[in-house]
């Protein structure tokens, strides 16, 4: 919706402040809504570059709570206004952008921690909080959540609930839908629910999974509680250099198959080593192992993890690389770099399949991608017991923004086609956003249509971030 059609559909401003019972929980300032025009889907960089913003929201709303979120959605699903949920809009998929206008609903006021439970270890915080605002609280107190994923301090709790996010440390402590207990949102209508809390239960399907990752298409989320976890004594980190992608790939299968659960396991291609070990004439794939708990537990499990490398040709050159890595774990400069150059070209692309459909998967991306950027790297991370994810790293120049902007559009077209045929599922943690919208029925297959009936009871006037998940 253009802020003409919004006017023509009455959409005013005040009645939906008296609807909030806030003067200043709306905004249509310039600021406010340039703010909320552009996420981290690398585009946007070109866009920016244009001086385009396609995506722009009519209004920006701030609630400060579960409250005001309801009056929001009950009045905009009166009214019929499009209603897109912003954390901190690092998606890197084009997730929180207005497609159809209308109001851009900012969480990031609603952002307390509202208790820490260190017997039952929960904590629970409002869906706005910063990611890494929060860790570095309970590390504080010998806690963490571990839940770290490289944007840890660039992105909001709630936003790790709706776009199904997951963290370096996942092959050992599981992705965001294993680490959340439970949650409070807001559904299309206004009307408030609380999902979860317990343990595990067995009382009708999990309904916690009908919102975790819906990429606020289903609901708004204001409140989550996750698992803590106290912080360990001892880590041990390795690094592992492998004669090639294969040998890698099978000593991952090995090492979840073997029962062991390192807290690090990433594995990278030649092309992406040279980055990660930061050195460019470094000479063959390289594996990053950790191994965390008590020192005793910590060591003995790293020597049992050096010992399905070796059987599948390793050869451990000890932590260095693995210690360099984890001191940068949060940078995403050589992409930010390229993206800020002019007519930067670079794009992540993180997919997964079985152990017996990556290395198809792997050849598939990284040949097809080729003629679309200078380097091309390919790293496996967040292993599970018959499979892994691939994130793919493009790197590269076009002439001007103009180009850029195309360049990006055939990447993508090309990965998504490339993942699906090979077998590969769309995502494994970004989500879909704009990025992979028009393949997401294709990718859903036959239960497209059990998500297009849940979309039409829960989100009727189709209201909550139209444009994504495939509509
Ligand atoms: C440098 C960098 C590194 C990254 N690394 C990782 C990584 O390691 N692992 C990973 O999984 N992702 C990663 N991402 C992607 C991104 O950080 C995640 O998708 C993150 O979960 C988004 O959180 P956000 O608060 O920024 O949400 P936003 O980007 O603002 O929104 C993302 C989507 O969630 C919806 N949404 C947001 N909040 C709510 C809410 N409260 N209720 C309902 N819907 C909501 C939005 O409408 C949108 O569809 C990375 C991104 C960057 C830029």
């Amino acid at each position: 919706m253009t802020t003409a059609e919004l006017q023509q559909a009455n959409f005013d401003l005040n009645a939906l402040r008296h609807a909030v019972g806030r003067a200043d929980s709306v905004s249509d300032s310039a600021d406010a809504i340039d703010a909320h025009s552009h996420d981290w889907w690398p585009i946007n960089a070109a866009w920016r570059q244009q001086g385009k913003a396609p995506y722009r929201p009519c209004a920006v709303a701030t609630p400060n709570n579960a409250d005001e979120v309801a009056a929001i959605l009950t009045w905009a699903h009166k009214a019929g206004v499009p209603v897109t949920s912003w954390g901190l809009g690092s998606s890197v998929v084009g997730g929180p952008l207005a497609v159809r206008g209308g109001i851009a609903l900012d969480t990031t006021g609603m952002d307390r921690v509202l208790s820490i439970d260190t017997e039952n270890m929960h904590v629970t915080v409002e869906a706005g909080m910063n990611g890494g605002a929060l860790e570095d609280q309970l590390q504080a107190q010998g806690l963490t959540m571990n839940h770290s994923p490289q944007s840890l301090y660039r992105s909001t709790v709630g936003g790790w609930l709706a776009t199904r996010a997951t963290g370096q440390f996942s092959s050992r402590y599981g992705g965001i839908e294993d680490l959340c207990v439970g949650f409070k949102a807001v559904l299309a209508d206004g009307t408030k629910v609380e999902i979860g809390g317990a343990p595990r239960m067995a009382v009708g399907p999990d309904l916690r999974h009908v919102l975790i990752g819906s990429e606020g298409c289903l609901g708004v989320i204001t409140e989550v509680t996750l698992r803590l976890f106290p912080l360990t004594e001892a880590r041990e980190l390795r690094t592992v250099t492998f004669p090639d992608v294969a040998s890698g790939v099978a000593a991952m299968r090995g090492i979840m198959l073997s029962g062991l659960r390192p807290f690090l396991l990433r594995f990278y291609d030649l092309a992406e080593a040279r980055h990660a070990m930061k050195d460019p004439a470094f000479g063959s794939p390289v594996m990053f192992l950790g191994a965390e708990g008590s020192a005793d537990m910590a060591a003995s499990e790293i020597a049992e993890l050096l010992k399905v490398c070796a059987r599948n040709g390793g050869k451990d050159i000890g932590p260095a690389g693995a210690e360099g890595w984890m001191g940068r774990r949060f940078d995403f400069s050589t992409i930010e770099n390229v993206l800020n150059s002019h007519g930067g070209v670079a794009e992540t692309i993180e997919v997964a399949n079985t152990w017996s459909g990556i290395g198809g998967t792997y050849d598939a991306l990284t040949q097809a991608l080729k003629p679309f950027a200078d380097e091309v790297l390919g790293h496996f991370s967040h292993a599970y017991s018959d499979g892994v994810s691939l994130y793919v790293i493009l790197l590269g120049k076009a002439d001007d923004p103009a180009g850029a902007e195309v360049r990006l559009k055939q990447i993508w077209e090309t990965a998504n086609r490339a993942a699906l045929d090979s077998g590969a599922v769309l995502s494994h943690h970004h989500g879909t956003g704009l990025a992979r919208n028009v393949h997401v029925r294709e990718a859903l297959g036959s239960s497209w249509d059990l998500y297009g009936r849940l979309k039409e009871a829960m989100d009727p006037s189709g209201i909550l971030n139209p444009g994504k998940l495939g509509s």
